[in-house]
């Protein structure tokens, strides 16, 4: 993969800064063409990437910083790159979802200085031949437009799991990891097998891997034939499968890939711009426009779920050291209770005004307290159904009071291993503590599993453990009643529950719980 353009030179124009002015002008004219027309190519969640680029080549903000820096003596070339630059350190100073777009806004400005260059952008080379790509890391222009019957895999050295490269794969079904140090190592043209699942890479791979890893991918192409059914285990037992979605615009295609309604609806993604509350009739209408495609079925739909990885430019104003540990989900809700009663409105009149069954949780929430304030919040307003997210280990502590209270449990499993392993979700250095195969967190996932159980009331999974299918059996066999995950996840977490019994499951999970790392899991589930 191509590197980077040089910076360029920091040198003064000639004094002509009109002139400099008209050549910049022309070069973002043409990368916004080249990017809508990559955008409409795309279609989908790439479309919704590229047409946000679009946005960033043209922010008026950034035009005017820009033409400032033209008009103090900067080349075009050198004033978009320290613009474009300076805007990037604030959105990394921001840090999480944030931070990850900073990677988009970098390849804007590559794109702009390369026609201010008249030479291509930097991108995905041409191959005749399949291959796995391996780059510092992707831009989403490039993601989005991947040549799916010629790349195989993905592989980047920066990244984390919610960047772009990542998300965009996902939803392309390409196998990807992100963050793996040392890849730009490996030599061009290496044989590697790459195990995305599993999260390994293995350059020069042995017969035996070779033959594995053919199999599996013979496997999965079968599957993918297979007629789309409702999820259930081998002996009957349902589970439904249900889609994790950031936006309205994602569930016809959700549907199409058989989700049997919303698990996780992440109200938060439709407001990560905005810079004031979003108004009752705005939310109301994109909250009925989600349920139209659900008629009949269940629609979960999460409060705003502010802070930390996701923060909202209009609940959280404050800065903290830790912001994981800090005022985000529910506790914000409170401490800005207008925002809270105003979405909850809006979540009862698209309730009123559809045939879905729409039921709302809070996420974040640490305690019984919080349920009860939460559920009586929410029925107090008119809603049918309310309940919590399970992401605080305290939640699952007290797990029987919980589910005494509240109609149904939804276990974050991403939040659940941030904090019982203490590792910051978004850090590389301690990534390898985010894996929810972890004893520690399926010890929680039973105990909620059996409150829930005890008191009859639902307890699903929204985190991305749900899209791995090994754990998909243990967590249902720890007693999880639905799976709710990305689309793209539906097919294989579907085959990998019919493979198996309840009886079986629940072997598969005990065996599990008995382990002492989360390796030791994965092997004991897969052998029991
Ligand atoms: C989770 O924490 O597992 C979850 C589903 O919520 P999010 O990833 O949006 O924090
Ligand atoms: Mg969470």
């Amino acid at each position: 993969m191509p590197e980077p353009l040089p910076d360029p030179a920091d040198e003064r124009h000639g004094g002509d800064a009109a002139a400099e002015q008209a050549k910049v002008d022309a070069a973002v004219e043409t990368v916004a063409a080249d990017l809508t027309a990559r955008a409409q190519k795309a279609g989908g969640e790439g479309q919704q990437v590229l047409e946000a680029a679009v946005l960033m080549a043209q922010d008026p903000m950034l035009a005017d910083d820009v033409k400032a820096r033209i008009e103090a003596g900067s080349t075009g070339e050198r004033a978009v790159f320290d613009a474009f630059g300076s805007f990037q350190e604030q959105l990394v100073a921001m840090g999480g979802y944030m931070a990850e777009r900073a990677t988009d806004l970098a390849d804007v400005a590559q794109r702009i200085i390369a026609a201010l260059r008249g030479v291509p952008a930097p991108g995905v080379p041409e191959s005749d031949e399949p291959f796995i790509l391996a780059a510092r890391d992707l831009a989403p222009a490039d993601t989005a437009l991947l040549d799916l019957t010629k790349v195989r895999g993905l592989i980047t050295r920066d990244g984390g799991p919610t960047s772009h490269t990542a998300i965009l794969a996902r939803a392309k079904s390409i196998p990807a990891i992100v963050g793996v140090t040392g890849i730009l190592d490996v030599e061009e043209d290496t044989v590697l097998a790459l195990d995305a699942a599993a999260g390994t890479v293995t350059t020069e791979p042995d017969a035996a891997l070779v033959a594995d890893i053919e199999a599996r991918i013979a496997e999965r192409a079968a599957q993918a034939d297979a007629p789309i059914t409702d999820g259930a285990l081998a002996d009957g037992t349902k589970v439904p499968l249900l889609a994790n979605l950031g936006s309205p615009k994602d569930a016809a295609a959700a549907v199409e890939l058989g989700a049997e309604g919303v698990g996780l609806f992440r109200t938060e993604f439709l407001f990560l711009d905005a810079k004031e509350a979003p108004s009752v009739e705005g939310q109301q209408a994109q909250y009925t426009e989600l349920l139209e495609h659900f008629p009949g079925r269940k629609v979960v739909v999460r409060a705003l779920d502010a802070g930390a990885d996701k923060p909202l430019a209009f609940l959280n104003d404050a800065h903290e050291e830790n912001p994981a540990l800090g005022l985000r989900g529910l506790r914000a809700l409170r401490a800005s209770e207008q925002i809270l009663k105003d979405q909850l409105t809006a979540l009862k009149g698209a309730q009123d005004a559809t045939e879905a069954d729409l039921w709302v949780m809070a996420p974040m929430v640490a305690d019984a307290e919080e349920t009860e304030f939460f559920v009586e919040y929410g029925k107090g307003l008119g809603l049918n159904t309310v309940g919590v997210m399970a992401e605080v280990p305290s939640l699952a502590v007290v797990a029987d009071q919980v589910t005494a209270i509240a109609d149904f449990v939804s276990i974050g499993t991403n939040d659940l291993t941030q904090y019982t392993l203490a590792a910051d979700r978004m850090l590389g250095s301690v990534a390898s503590y985010q894996d929810p195969w972890h004893p520690a967190v399926l010890r929680l996932v039973k105990q909620l599993g059996d409150a829930g159980a005890e008191a009859g009331k639902p307890v699903g999974i929204c985190g991305e453990a749900a899209a791995d299918p090994q754990l998909a059996v243990v967590l249902v066999g720890l007693g999880a009643t639905t799976l709710s995950m990305t689309p793209a996840a539906l097919a294989d977490v579907r085959a990998a529950l019919g493979e198996v019994t309840l009886d079986e499951a629940r072997a598969k999970a005990a065996a599990a719980l008995r382990a002492t790392t989360a390796q030791g899991a994965r092997d004991a589930a897969r052998d029991a």
